[in-house]
């Protein structure tokens, strides 16, 4: 970790200017969602901030901690899983090519799953948006030759220092080579190791602003970052442009563009998925998302509404990780 959680604190007097939101918050909110289970109820901001400092902390160590297990897919594509988000890799004679980079602490565990690999280098490393647990490893890839690619706004948001109000805290950008030198804005097309690589920013926002889909064209394997979380709640990033209509379209349109027989690597969950899996997300997100704007449009309020179980249908499947229940029905209400 080049800029530490302490180091970022002791610079948030003097930063008071930066408003954008942070890089981490993906991480700083679901420790939100923690927080609130935890405590059986709201906590201020800056009681959670508090709180967010310890277990960001944990989040860290337990990363340093975990192996990362290896799933060989097909075509030389496999995926990483234990270290933030899953991480897709294609091996052959142009290099190995990372799609994102997980958390910093993992590299040694990552770099033990890349020799199993075989010997290529790392050549290339896509970042499917910008946030840390997908960016964190970036400058460590990049200082071992992996070039960085990926859609303006990942670039745009890694090259702020980021304020978080709501949590009186100022993140830092990475060091410059963990930033992206190559963007794009809706589409990019690469072609390494004899596959047709397919770079597509989703329409609009979906999780954040900056999503992108990374298609291996022979392979008929897609990673769709964090517009899929399978078999648990998603997270949704209002403070950079998503929403849960976002989430929808581009569920919608991640079924338009793939098979039965494609494989769907998620952001988050079980690293392998397909198709059903995905549909069932789909309808999951468009039920909730009819029971919260039902509640809102009779006036009832975030904690109202969160008070009236919305999800209860769904909880016992897809309220077991980090973005509880009643978290994920306030991101709801927040976009309806
Ligand atoms: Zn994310």
């Amino acid at each position: 970790m080049p800029a530490t959680l302490e180091d970022a604190t002791a610079t948030t007097k003097v930063e008071t200017k930066v408003e954008r939101l942070s890089r981490r918050q993906f991480c700083l909110c679901c420790v939100g969602g923690a927080a609130f289970t935890a405590a059986g109820g709201w906590l201020t901001p800056r009681q959670a901030f508090a709180e967010a400092r310890g277990i960001v902390s944990l989040i860290k160590d337990s990363a340093a901690a975990s192996p990362i297990v290896t799933h060989r897919l097909r075509n030389n594509v496999s995926v990483f899983e234990g270290s933030g988000g899953n991480i897709g890799v294609l091996t052959g004679p142009d290099g190995k090519v990372l799609i994102d980079a997980g958390i910093g602490v993992s590299r040694p565990q990552i770099t033990k799953a890349l020799a199993g690999l075989g010997r290529d280098p790392v050549t290339h490393l896509i970042n499917t948006h910008w946030h840390f647990d997908h960016t964190d490893g970036n400058a460590w890839l990049n200082a071992v030759g992996a070039k960085i690619v990926a859609q303006e706004n990942t670039r745009r948001h890694l090259s702020e220092v980021q304020r978080v109000e709501d949590w009186d805290y100022n993140f830092l950008p990475p060091p410059s080579g963990g930033i992206p030198s190559e963007v794009f804005a809706s589409e990019h097309r690469l072609k390494l190791n004899g596959i047709s690589i397919g770079l597509k920013k989703y329409d609009g926002g979906a999780h954040t602003d900056s999503d992108i889909s990374v298609t291996f064209g022979e392979a008929d394997i897609v990673h769709v970052a964090d517009t899929f979380w399978n078999g648990i709640y998603p997270f949704i990033d209002h403070s950079t442009g998503g929403s849960i209509d976002g989430m929808i379209a581009a569920s919608d349109a991640n079924l338009a563009a793939t098979t039965d027989t494609t494989i769907i690597i998620p952001g988050h969950g079980h690293p392998v998925s397909n198709r059903a899996e995905l549909e069932e997300f789909r309808d999951m997100l468009v039920a909730i998302r009819e029971n919260v704007a039902a509640l809102k449009k009779q006036g009832r309020s975030r904690d109202e509404t969160v008070a009236a179980k919305p999800t209860a249908a769904f909880d016992a499947k897809w309220g077991n990780f980090v973005i509880d229940p009643g978290f994920f029905t306030r991101l709801v209400y927040e976009g309806v």
